[in-house]
């Protein structure tokens, strides 16, 4: 069988599965047991598969149809142009998540400073605001060490050297550290979020993702303890739910923050709250 057939019953099973992007999950899952681009499956659509790779193609597509996510079946999603390692231990970067990258390059206008994300995971946010500052050191911290090794892994394959990874309880293992941006994609669904059910979200882990009754609980634990760690004049900016930017507003006004404003994501979302300390 051809490269075009293959990928046209992949992605009509994909379909039926109820996957939202079909051909691109295909063309994905083939270009990576192939080790080729979408370009080169295009281009080389009447070519035949070979028989192993087909087979574990098959074996992909299979596993996809049952709602696997793709970065966790190539172990790989690109994030702020840059291709991270991804495991099941850790979220799988996303898209609306570069807003909070874009948020924190339009803070950190000076040339060197000291940048903190809390709950790093693949490192994804760290790492792209390393490899856009290299005058700023970077830390990402995360309670699962399997995401510090990860994260730390990703920053050596990628060779951003101004990012450090540890292993922390959101502030516990940082003493007395201040940084001038400290930044959070914590868990924000709350635990009762129908949306859970769905998607990728079901092979994430739960701890990466909920929090709480009113999935305030993380943003509300940030808020309050961030100022200890802040610089004067320090940001905090966070990623939330698109409902909850109102309330996180009102977090940081109780806590004394100033210049407080959200962004909308690139689907026209409040995404990203942020606020200083007095300076
Ligand atoms: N944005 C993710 C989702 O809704 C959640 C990420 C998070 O909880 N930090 O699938």
């Amino acid at each position: 069988m051809d490269i075009d057939s293959l990928l046209g019953r992949a992605t009509e099973r994909l379909a039926q599965a109820g996957s939202a992007s079909p051909r691109l999950d295909a063309e994905v899952l083939l270009g990576h047991v192939l080790g080729v681009d979408r370009t080169w499956l295009y281009t080389w659509g009447d070519r035949a598969a070979p028989v192993y790779e087909r087979a574990r193609f098959e074996a992909l597509v299979a596993a996809r149809a049952e709602g696997h996510p793709v970065a966790y079946l190539i172990g790989e999603r690109e994030f702020w142009g840059l291709a991270l390692t991804t495991s099941p231990q850790t979220l799988i970067p996303r898209p609306d998540t570069e807003t909070l990258v874009e948020v924190a390059l339009e803070l950190a206008l000076a040339t060197r400073g000291h940048f903190l994300d809390l709950g790093t995971g693949t490192g994804a946010i760290a790492l792209a605001f390393a490899s856009e500052r290299p005058g700023w050191q970077v830390t990402g911290i995360d309670r699962v060490e399997e995401a510090v090794a990860l994260a730390t892994a990703n920053a050596d394959r990628l060779g951003i050297a101004n990012a450090s990874f540890l292993a922390s309880d959101w502030f516990s293992a940082l003493a007395a550290e201040c940084f001038d941006v400290i930044v959070a994609n914590p868990p924000y669904i709350a635990e009762s979020d129908p949306h859970l059910m769905l998607g990728d979200v079901r092979f994430e882990p739960a701890s990466a993702l909920v929090a709480g009754e009113d999935g305030l609980a993380d943003l509300r634990c940030l808020v309050e303890s961030a100022p200890r760690h802040l610089l004067p004049g320090g940001w905090l900016a966070m990623e939330h739910g698109h409902d909850q930017a109102e309330r996180v507003r009102q977090l940081l006004q109780a806590a004394g923050y100033r210049d407080i404003a959200s962004r909308h994501d690139i689907s026209g979302r409040q995404r990203v709250t942020l606020g200083r300390m007095a300076g």
